[in-house]
């Protein structure tokens, strides 16, 4: 007998073993590969071996019973297809880090022998978990509106597969709602996966969840130690647990008999793992929700294009809350022309009058107020204005941002710092200008014109640790601090009652990088930031700051028109040949060597033109937005097709090509639905 073989390296194919032991699929082994012992997984078998090739024994057996269920097996097989990415790093990346059959072995609650049944029927044959059904209206739970419940029935209503878009505002009662779906299916003895994008940033989903189902709830997030990862994914594994939060790799969580996945802020873009194995995690959840018969719900107050498009084609079905809970109005928001802000004060300033005034006010009804700058320090790039120079990272393409706390400049891309230079390398004057502003330099701003006021700030340099983090936020809620300044950190699911000024510093920046996307990006920000504002009893008020305050961008979040916004990007992305009408992957081709980059990527070119249809474009090959990073040199193809197939059935074509062409020390990536495109 002979085994194939998924090696856990960046490679697409797998290799044929013999066998000297009976082996399951989805077990993991040790095999020699290229003089090397290298971890593998059994992902099939086969009788005869073909003659032209040496073909080596099995090292040894890792995992006597496969620790991936048949379901979670076949989910990473479509993951490797889809995103055409290794499918031994999928697999891996399936796994805790460091699990194995020892963790499991004897275990009492063990899931019965998989071969190859497929997934429902492996669902089917779990047990339920056995947790009792609980009497309705638990502690902390509500009423719901009728919105509410007509959407919990959309998701509750029947079985089987069935994609659900929950387009409700901040506020709205959306969480309300995946508790008592997730009650409903907890009382027919299934289970429920909730994603979340970073634990961190929702902490009061946790807290709600674990509140309302105590000891019924894993978590799995990147934070946690190897040990406390390996402990929680076993107690689901075992069965002990019927509910998950997790992030991004939790949608691999060994839950059998699911009924229910929740991907909760569907449109954050930390769902998609932007390194191999590049996956989107919502998109994946679709897939594993197909595989097991389950509801997914995706929920969103600002869906993304491609979720929006899905349910207004009907592939999804589309649930829309449109008011907040108890009738708590939307604030009332203005945008403050920077440009008449300019010439009024004669000089660039952080803070407009309006804002000031605003904020002034809150201060004397002691009510709070935040505010957001998406940008971490003091200034964000030093000029010498005699000669123009700008300080550049030596090893990445981009501006070295001036951190005022630590008297350094620092690369936000590879962490090199570096002392800022009295005087400029270049001509020597000493004429070095700090330009743009960080959350850094905000906050210093706040505190010099507010000085009575106690200002605080959230960004990743202010908070090192988890807990620096719960104690600015824990200040702010306890209402220790008047004014909280920060990154969009601050912009995700809190609740705070006592906010009733939100102010946006600097909105325009994402609109002016080079990636499609940054509309949408902007759109979804500033309604996510504007949702922050009165969410107690008291009306709240959002002031933007713009530059360029007539871009439909800022007009349609203004007035929250979403299906506006959403038919205005549509006509664009059509018209540009992007997702959510066109199938998109990018190719990045990187080496220390700038040459070799451009060589291999063009090579790249010419192969993908010789295959591409009539359905497709291929743009490219050219330095990618960020040319340089790590000193790796980074050339970009992007291929277009209006055929999701198509795409497919060239992307399997160019990872062999890749394979057999051996490219040496320059390191090709495929990523398809990429985010990111810098
Ligand atoms: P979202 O997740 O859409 O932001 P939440 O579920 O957090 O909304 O609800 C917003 C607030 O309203 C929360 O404080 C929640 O406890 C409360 N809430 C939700 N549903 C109801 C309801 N049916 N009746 C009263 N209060 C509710
Ligand atoms: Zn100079
Ligand atoms: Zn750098």
């Amino acid at each position: 007998m002979y085994a194939d073989i998924a090696v856990c390296l960046p490679l697409a194919r797998t290799f044929i073993y013999k066998l000297t032991t009976p082996v399951e699929t989805g077990c993991r082994v040790v095999v020699p590969f290229r003089k090397r012992d290298v971890e593998g997984f059994v992902v099939g078998f086969r009788k005869e071996a073909p003659p032209d090739i040496e073909v080596h024994e099995i090292g040894g057996v890792l995992d006597a019973i496969p620790l991936l269920r048949p379901d979670i097996f076949n989910l990473c097989r479509w993951v490797a297809d889809y995103y055409a990415t290794p499918i031994g790093e999928v697999l891996k990346a399936a796994l805790p880090p460091g699990i194995s059959t020892k963790h499991v072995e004897g275990l009492p609650h063990s899931p019965p022998r998989r071969g190859g049944e497929d997934a429902p029927s492996a669902a089917k044959a779990r047990q339920p978990c056995g947790c009792r059904a609980s009497p309705p209206l638990r502690g902390g739970e509500f009423l719901l509106t009728p919105d509410q419940a007509s959407a919990l029935s959309t998701v509750t209503k029947a079985s089987g597969f069935r994609p659900i878009l929950l387009h409700g505002v901040t506020g709205s009662g959306k969480t309300e709602i995946y508790m008592q779906a997730v009650e409903h299916f907890l009382a027919a003895g299934k289970t429920s996966l909730i994603l979340v994008p970073e634990i961190g940033l929702t902490p009061q989903l946790t807290d709600r969840f674990a509140r309302r189902f105590p000891n019924q709830i894993a978590i799995l997030h990147s934070s946690l130690t190897r040990r406390q990862r390996i402990d929680e994914w076993l107690r689901i594994y075992r069965g002990e647990v019927p509910i998950v939060i997790g992030t991004r790799s939790a949608v691999f969580a060994p839950l059998g008999n699911l009924a229910l996945i929740v991907v909760d802020e569907e449109h954050e873009t930390s769902y998609k793992q932007e390194e191999v194995p590049r996956y989107h995690a919502r998109d994946t959840a679709v897939m594993r929700a197909k595989l097991a018969g389950a509801a997914v719900v995706l929920g969103s107050a600002t869906p993304s294009m491609e979720s929006f498009h899905n349910a207004a084609s009907q592939k999804y079905e589309y649930v829309m809350l449109t008011t907040r809970v108890e009738g708590r109005p939307l604030p009332a928001v203005e945008i403050v022309n920077m440009r008449e802000e300019y010439a009024a004060e004669g000089k660039q300033v952080v803070l407009s009058r309006r804002l000031l005034e605003a904020i002034n006010a809150r201060l004397d009804r002691g009510e709070q107020t935040m505010i957001l700058l998406n940008r971490r320090g003091y200034a964000t790039f030093l000029l010498c204005r005699r000669c123009g120079f700008t300080f550049q990272c030596n090893s990445c393409s981009v501006a070295m941002t001036y951190h005022r706390s630590i008297e350094k400049l620092l690369c936000h891309y590879c962490g090199l710092a570096r002392r800022p230079p009295a005087r400029c390398p270049e001509c020597d004057s000493e004429y070095i200008h700090y330009v743009g502003e960080g959350t850094e330099r905000l906050e210093a701003e706040l505190k010099c014109r507010f000085p009575d006021a106690r200002v605080g700030r959230i960004d990743r340099d202010a908070m090192r640790h988890m807990r620096d983090y719960e104690r600015v936020l824990g200040g702010f809620r306890a209402g220790d601090i008047d004014i909280l300044a920060g990154t969009q950190m601050i912009a995700k699911g809190h609740d705070f009652p006592r906010v009733t000024l939100v102010g946006v510093v600097g909105a325009d920046a994402p609109l002016a990088l080079p990636d499609f996307r940054a509309a949408e990006r902007t759109f979804q920000l500033l309604t996510q930031v504007a949702g922050r504002s009165g969410r107690g009893g008291r009306p709240g008020e959002v002031v933007i700051q713009s530059y360029f305050p007539d871009h439909y961008t800022f007009q349609l979040a203004v007035t929250q028109r979403f299906e506006d916004f959403y038919a205005r990007e549509s006509r664009y992305r059509k018209a540009m040949f992007y997702p959510p009408f066109t199938a998109l992957a990018g190719i990045m081709v990187t080496d220390r060597d700038r040459g070799r980059a451009a060589d291999t990527a063009r090579e790249i070119g010419e192969y993908l033109d010789s295959l591409r249809s009539n359905a497709m474009r291929i743009l490219g090959p050219a330095p990618a937005p960020l040319e340089r990073i790590k000193r790796m040199h980074r050339q970009q193809l992007l291929i277009k097709s209006s055929s999701r197939a198509s795409l497919h059935h060239l992307l399997g074509r160019l990872r062999q090509y890749i394979e057999d062409r051996k490219f040496g020390s320059t390191r090709v990536f495929i990523d398809v639905d990429p985010v990111s495109l810098l």
